[in-house]
């Protein structure tokens, strides 16, 4: 069917215009919704496999997380980017969770092209879908445990559960107790703030060599020997930009023809260089932090003063000095003021981190601000063998402050392991009762899609899935709500018992946003393109589904980099 309406199409097409509507259009959008789930949902869980991802320019990716997995694919579909804005709200809004929501919309997209195929029409499956997703946060409610804050047991259970199958899983016996005591201590006014926690990852011994440092650290040294390492009760200056001369009109020269105009011509620009200095040394300023570079003059000047002075500062590190210090960014030093300053209670030198090897590329010691007012600064030092196994741990890390953050934010958490989805599967199926006509289908068939994910961790621990729905069905019957899946062994455990606890809302937006945009892609019955949409390559195998203009074109050409879905 696929191809014959694809030849109709191009039958009738301006060369670089394509339509689809209809069925046709809702199937085809079904079939990149879900090639886009497929791609994710062997990562899922304890036992998830890896992916590896080549970029164009051959840099290499490997990576458990799904969002991760997704961005670096570069989809260029428009409906499978529907998905993939899924995974990357869901990663910004609770930072965890988006394998979980991509794996249930793709569930939800198969199931409703099967009640599509039985001839129910798409709004009415769009409708028994909501009547579902408002029942989800009523449902985890029930089965909730409130978490108090100086619960440091169930805070390192959640930093767990969300770190496993991801690289740092080896070290997560390290890696946790330093989560959560990171997001504890930013704790500010009452508040979590994630903005100050700093992440700095060295490549070189292992994970377990992984640490907290007190202080935000800048991850650079001072680039002049004489220039002091250490203030106390500092007003620093972040400066973005160079300390250095206005550079003449590209390409100009200066001419000079004796040697008092050249005399001269360097007075010039040693005053200009003064000027920049003193700017600076008269704001009372006792360090500076720029992006650029400066002018070495500028780093003596300021080496005399007493002043210590970064440069080259990353951009993600001028966001966190500004964030934590109260300064503002300064561009022109002619409009700095002294309210643009920030402020920190002690600057001094640490050695965070033994490099090994000639290269060291990395700085083995960087400066640390610590003591900030209205801050609670902390910095992680990451360490793993390899730089493709520190920015996994990275990415691990970073899942598990967001679910710990989450947890001292609202108190509440949820089993994992598959157990919410059966809870919630179970009321589902007992509500549907009460939907008249063929919504009732529907509301069954989002019941039967969150199966999907104590099924994958299932399959992904090696265990028999049909097997462990039917048990788990059955001791949820028999009243144990958090019986879930044991993702190591594939078996049936308590999910309490076992430790593997998730923030509430991170399982409800997971599934909920899986919902939402699972609707907002069945209500799409018209696809109308200028060019773009058409077949580039057909390479695809398997899936005929793929072999259409429309899904294969997109997903084919976006999706160049990894040898496509089937190779996956
Ligand atoms: P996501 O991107 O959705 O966080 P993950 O690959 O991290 O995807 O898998 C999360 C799922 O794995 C959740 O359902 C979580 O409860 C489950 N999980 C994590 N640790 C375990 C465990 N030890 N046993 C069983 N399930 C686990
Ligand atoms: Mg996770």
């Amino acid at each position: 069917m696929a191809d014959q309406f694809g030849q109709q199409v191009t039958a009738v097409l301006s060369e670089d215009a394509q339509r689809l509507s209809g069925e046709e259009a809702v199937s085809m959008n079904i079939a990149a919704g879900s090639a886009v789930a497929e791609a994710v949902r062997t990562t899922l869980g304890p036992r998830g496999m890896d992916k590896m991802l080549v970029s164009e320019t051959g840099d290499v990716v490997v990576t458990n997380d799904g969002v991760t997995v997704l961005e670096e694919m570069d989809v260029d579909h428009p409906v499978a980017d529907m998905v993939v804005d899924v995974a990357e709200t869901q990663e910004t809004e609770v930072g965890d969770g988006t394998t979980t929501a991509v794996v249930v919309a793709g569930e939800l997209l198969e199931e409703a092209e099967e009640l599509l195929d039985q001839g129910i029409h798409a709004s009415t499956v769009v409708g028994g879908y909501r009547h579902a997703a408002v029942q989800v946060a009523d449902v985890l409610d029930d089965i909730a445990v409130e978490v108090s804050p100086d619960d440091t047991e169930i805070l390192e259970r959640v930093a767990k559960t969300a770190m496993t199958g991801k690289g740092a899983e080896a070290a997560v016996e390290t890696l946790a107790p330093m989560v959560v005591e990171a997001v504890t201590r930013s704790v500010y006014d009452g508040q979590v703030n994630l903005d100050t926690v700093k992440i700095s990852t060295f490549d070189g011994r292992t994970i377990h060599d992984s640490r907290l440092v007190d202080g935000l650290m800048v991850d650079k040294d001072v680039p002049h020997p004489s220039m002091p390492t250490d203030a106390e009760d500092a007003d620093i200056l972040v400066y973005d930009g160079e300390l250095e001369l206005r550079e003449t009109a590209p390409g100009a020269s200066v001419e000079v023809s004796n040697t008092e105009e050249y005399e001269a011509f360097v007075d010039r620009e040693r005053e200009e260089l003064s000027a920049l200095s003193e700017g600076i040394i008269d704001a009372g300023v006792d360090a500076v932090f720029t992006t650029g570079s400066i002018d070495d003059k500028v780093v003596g000047d300021l080496a005399e003063a007493g002043i210590v002075t970064i440069r080259h500062l990353r951009d993600p590190d001028l966001e966190k000095i500004v964030g934590t210090t109260s300064a503002s960014a300064v561009s022109d030093l002619n409009d700095m003021t002294e309210d643009d300053l920030g402020h920190a209670g002690t600057i001094r030198k640490e050695k965070v981190a033994q490099v090994y090897g000639p290269k060291s590329a990395q700085p083995e010691k960087t400066l640390v601000l610590t003591d900030i007012e209205d801050a609670n600064a902390v910095s992680l030092i990451l360490r793993g063998g390899t730089q493709h196994v520190v920015d996994e741990v990275e990415r691990a890390v970073e899942d598990a402050m967001q679910a710990v953050a989450v947890t001292l934010r609202e108190g509440v958490v949820v089993p994992g392991g598959g157990a919410p989805e059966i809870t919630l599967a179970r009321a589902l199926r007992e509500s549907a009762e009460s939907v008249s006509g063929r919504e009732q289908l529907a509301v069954e068939a989002v019941a039967d899609s969150l199966e999907v994910v104590p099924r994958t961790l299932a399959r992904n621990a090696g265990a028999n899935p049909v097997d462990a729905i039917v048990d788990l069905r059955s001791e949820h019957e028999g009243g144990t709500t958090s019986a879930g899946i044991d993702g190591y062994e594939g078996t049936i455990a308590d999910m309490h018992e076992a430790g593997v606890v998730e923030p509430e809302s991170i399982k409800r937006q997971a599934i909920t946003s899986g919902i939402e945009a699972v609707n907002s892609i069945l209500r799409i019955d018209d696809v109308v393109s200028v060019g773009e949409l058409a077949v580039e390559d057909q390479e695809e195998e398997g899936d005929p589904g793929n072999q259409n203009p429309y899904a294969g074109g997109g997903m084919g050409g976006g999706m160049g980099g990894m040898g496509g879905m089937g190779g996956m």
